[in-house]
């Protein structure tokens, strides 16, 4: 089956930045689904995975435009220490979850006070020419219900 509209792809990846170090992957771990056509994943890597197959790999390289967006220099607010989520210290540099009224994302510690926090609210990747690694582990047809509610179920998917 050649990657197409509604198919569920389950691949691995692994991201890289510009001097080759490993920012991120999915190996050793399950592999990741979406539904293609879904907007599920990055519109540049979807266009890229189109009419592949299962073996397949791919090397693509993401301005970040096309990644994760440029860095906004703006996007610095202190926050109540108790806001985030971390383990041990809390540390400038360090990457923790900001507990936010749509759920958590991730920013970078800037500075630390005795109740509250600098952080920087970029997701960490933003602003980064990225290269990603993308293996194909399987392609299949959707099912009914994954068409209905625009996204991958099963083995790497997600439910709610
Ligand atoms: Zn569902």
């Amino acid at each position: 089956v050649n990657i197409s509209k509604d198919c569920v792809v389950t691949f691995h990846y692994t991201i890289t930045d510009a001097d080759g170090e490993v920012l991120e992957t999915s190996q050793g771990d399950d592999p990741t689904a979406y539904l293609h056509g879904a907007g599920n994943i990055m519109p540049a890597l979807e266009r890229e995975l189109a009419g592949k197959q299962t073996g397949d790999s791919l090397a693509v390289t993401l301005a970040p435009a096309d990644a994760y967006g440029e860095r906004d220099e703006t996007r610095e607010q202190k926050v109540p220490v108790k806001h985030l989520r971390y383990k041990g210290k809390l540390r400038p540099g360090q990457v923790v979850a900001l507990q936010t009224g749509h759920g958590q994302v991730p920013v970078t510690v800037k500075k630390v006070g005795l109740h509250s926090a600098t952080v920087d609210t970029n997701h960490p990747l933003a602003g980064k020419v990225l290269q990603f690694e993308l293996s194909v582990v399987d392609v299949r047809e959707a099912s009914p219900e994954e068409r209905s509610h625009g996204h991958a179920h099963g083995p790497g998917g997600h439910h709610h």
